[in-house]
């Protein structure tokens, strides 16, 4: 972060000050609890802490799912904090790319139509649909599985075909929660090559994890604890 060139260009991402409560009965939880964050495109950040510090809370607000109670996000250099669930959906859809631990690919539907699910929303020819999920499968080296059903795959091809979904759009940002929480060790490697490939292709990445060693992947390593990111500073030497 800190040795990004100081450019004419916003951040994509900037969190000032952002809190997120819920209230619990007479009692209010703090699962963000003042945070600022910059982030540039093409950075590849994990984002690390114990259950509870509040992790996916962060990673809501981010992709839209969810928005702040209070401090400001902005996207693009636009104000987002308080746009409601219409526009929300939008940037959902347009904008991001998400990546669960449980792959949720739909049984029923072939590989190429799961990576085709996220376009179902926007007008464009089936052909050029199909092209580019074609592009994505081969992207995450699965051309060759196209017709398969996601039952067909081992975890490791069916997170690559999660990551072909979530690339279809050309999301601005990808968002990925414990990506390889389900995965044996010599998948975990496979798919953290892939998101490192991705990163080098210029890809904005912010990935959730219990697990240091998929954390060291990123280039940048956040820590939360109670709603807070711990030691902002560190962020700035882990940059590279
Ligand atoms: P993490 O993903 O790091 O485990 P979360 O972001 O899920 O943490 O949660 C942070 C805190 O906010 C926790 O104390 C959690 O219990 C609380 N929390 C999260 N979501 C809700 C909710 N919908 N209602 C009430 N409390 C919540
Ligand atoms: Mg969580």
């Amino acid at each position: 972060m800190a040795n990004h060139p100081p450019s004419a260009s916003a951040p994509l991402i900037e969190l000032e000050d952002v809190t997120r409560t819920y209230a619990m009965g007479d009692h209010v939880v703090r699962a963000l609890d003042g945070v600022s964050l910059t982030i540039h495109e093409g950075e590849f950040i994990a984002i690390v802490g114990p259950s509870g510090s509040g992790k996916s809370t962060l990673m809501h607000l981010l992709g839209f799912m969810d928005e702040p109670s209070g401090g400001v996000m902005r996207f693009e250099g636009e104000d987002v904090s308080r746009i409601g669930s219409g526009r929300r959906a939008a940037y959902r859809s347009e904008k991001i790319g998400f990546v669960f631990q449980a792959f949720n690919l739909l049984p029923r539907l072939n590989v190429l139509d799961n990576v085709l699910l996220p376009l179902s929303y926007h007008r464009g020819t089936i052909d050029k649909s199909r092209r580019h999920a074609e592009q994505a499968l081969e992207r995450v080296g699965l051309s060759g599985r196209a017709g398969h059903r996601p039952g067909q795959l081992s975890g490791g091809e069916r997170q690559r075909v999660a990551i072909a979904r979530a690339l279809i759009n050309q999301p601005r940002l990808i968002l990925a929660d414990e990506p390889t929480g389900n995965l044996d060790s010599r998948n975990v490697e496979r798919i953290l090559g892939l998101f490192d490939q991705l990163h080098q292709e210029g890809q904005t990445i912010i990935l959730v994890t219990h697990d240091a060693g998929v954390a060291a992947h990123a280039r940048t390593q956040v820590h939360m604890l109670d709603g807070r990111i711990q030691d902002p500073a560190s962020l700035e030497t882990a940059a590279r």
